[in-house]
């Protein structure tokens, strides 16, 4: 009897000792997913840092995250792939770095926002919130003001929203090293180097000319000979006349922008292998890009000039400390970065931000689905869009208009021309639905019927 009583307190006490120690065990476990699932962002206990990188004119459906067959990206596709947020369906609001930028500074339209208001914003930006919660704030990019602040469009688009002091002038190949440099500049100083900051990294390593070094130019089994680099002038060109684009021509484009994209790539494997341990350790890295770049799938190469998915579908792509791997397919646009970089910071956006933050997804939680919507210029920015600088002027003319829901897409061009596209079946937007809609459910129609409200359009009559 005396053994049982002892098997039995033996029992409880081992019991109690097992239920403290699941106690602490799911203390220990609560406190260390605590800075994903709370209301903060922290990354190892401390603020964490927020490091942009923009590629300009990087199209998703050259990367092999994206499904594309040349190995382009391979660091990209593990860094971020492996451990990383991957946002299948992201779109850039515009296809031109001018509106794209504007419209990602301060979440909202291209068509609402004037040339004027790059410069001297009556709304606000995400880099004034971030400038007046007191974050330091460096931008690196090959464009920059000159002493008295004065630059073209362009240059105004990228950099118009951060001050002088700001921004440092980096040239593309040079660029990485410059933000490692930075960063160590930082760390050496022991007061700044608990401070949060936030880097924005710009370049244009792989928008036209396309020229990539010597060695990439044999990359991809290229049986085409290459004369010289592919300027930007030869793209407008090959869009002087739909029929004048010759396909060999449009490959050898396409080769060399690829080829780019593998020295950007691995010119990213070099940045992350220098930038120190705990810098990645208390960082959250961003990768993402203004708009694409076309190669001939609708007519047209380079970017700026039509509303499809080569010009529209960016990467964005997410690494952030001790945040699990997550692939999100849920549309989602540039719009949405401004917010998202705010409540990383664990700042609130402006009531005239129209993105919505995508923290909540990143941290596992699902949002409504969105309507997202970008607009571009139909044939490309004109010269009359660099001459209004000062005027009212949407920096969009010859408004051409996409919303996506889904998987359904919803083209309103000049005329009222319609076009509507399932990308699920047909990513290629090869198949305008508009000329088959009576053959689609009546369950489909209705899917699409918010897009077309989107536009203030009634559904087509058969
Ligand atoms: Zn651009």
């Amino acid at each position: 009897m005396k053994s049982k009583i002892q098997f039995i307190l033996g029992a409880i006490t081992s019991f109690i000792v097992v239920a403290i120690l699941l106690y602490f065990a799911v203390l220990l476990s609560s406190e260390q997913t605590r800075e994903n699932l709370g209301n903060r962002f922290l990354c190892s206990g401390q603020p964490c840092n927020v490091i942009f990188i923009l590629a300009d004119t990087l199209g998703a459906k050259h990367m092999g995250l994206y499904g594309f067959e040349r190995d382009t990206t391979p660091f990209i596709d593990k860094f971020f792939g492996e451990q990383g947020i991957v946002f299948l369906n992201a779109w850039s609001n515009s296809t031109w770095t001018l509106p794209s930028f504007a419209s990602f500074y301060i979440s909202q339209y291209p068509s609402s926002i004037t040339v004027g208001e790059i410069l001297k914003p009556k709304t606000i930006s995400f880099i004034d919130v971030l400038r007046e919660a007191g974050i330091r704030i460096r931008a690196f990019t090959p464009l920059v003001p000159d002493v008295e602040g004065i630059c073209d469009p362009i240059c105004l688009a990228a950099t118009g929203r951060f001050k002088l002091d700001e921004i440092i002038r980096s040239k593309d190949d040079l660029q990485f090293l410059d933000v490692v440099q930075w960063v160590q500049d930082q760390k050496q100083d022991s007061l700044l180097s608990k401070e949060p900051f936030f880097l924005f990294v710009h370049n244009f390593i792989v928008h036209s000319p396309y020229n990539p070094p010597e060695s990439y130019r044999t990359l991809f089994d290229a049986p085409l000979t290459y004369p010289g680099s592919v300027t930007g002038g030869d793209l407008w060109l090959s869009n002087t006349g739909k029929e004048n684009i010759n396909p060999q021509e449009v490959e050898r484009f396409q080769r060399q922008y690829d080829q780019e994209l593998r020295y950007f790539d691995d010119l990213l494997k070099d940045f992350f292998e220098q930038l120190p341990q705990e810098v990645l350790n208390t960082s959250i890295i961003i990768l993402s890009a203004d708009h694409g770049e076309a190669f001939g799938e609708h007519g047209r190469v380079g970017h700026g000039g039509s509303p499809y998915q080569e010009e529209l579908h960016v990467p964005l792509l997410m690494k952030i400390p001790q945040t699990q791997p997550r692939i999100i397919s849920q549309p989602v646009s540039l719009l949405d970065i401004a917010p998202t970089i705010l409540g990383m910071f664990n700042l609130n956006s402006p009531e005239s931000f129209l993105g919505k933050s995508l923290v909540s997804p990143v941290k596992d939680i699902d949002i409504p689905k969105m309507i997202v919507r970008a607009e571009t210029t139909r044939g490309g920015p004109l010269l009359a869009d660099f001459q209004n600088l000062d005027s009212t002027n949407s920096i969009i003319t010859n408004q051409e208009i996409a919303v996506r829901l889904g998987k359904w897409k919803l083209i309103k061009k000049l005329e009222e021309i319609l076009e509507v596209y399932n990308l699920d079946i047909d990513p290629g937007e090869q198949r305008n639905l508009i000329l088959q809609w009576s053959s689609l459910t009546k369950i489909e129609q209705s899917a699409i019927l918010p897009l077309f409200h989107e536009l203030g359009l009634g559904l087509p009559v058969p």
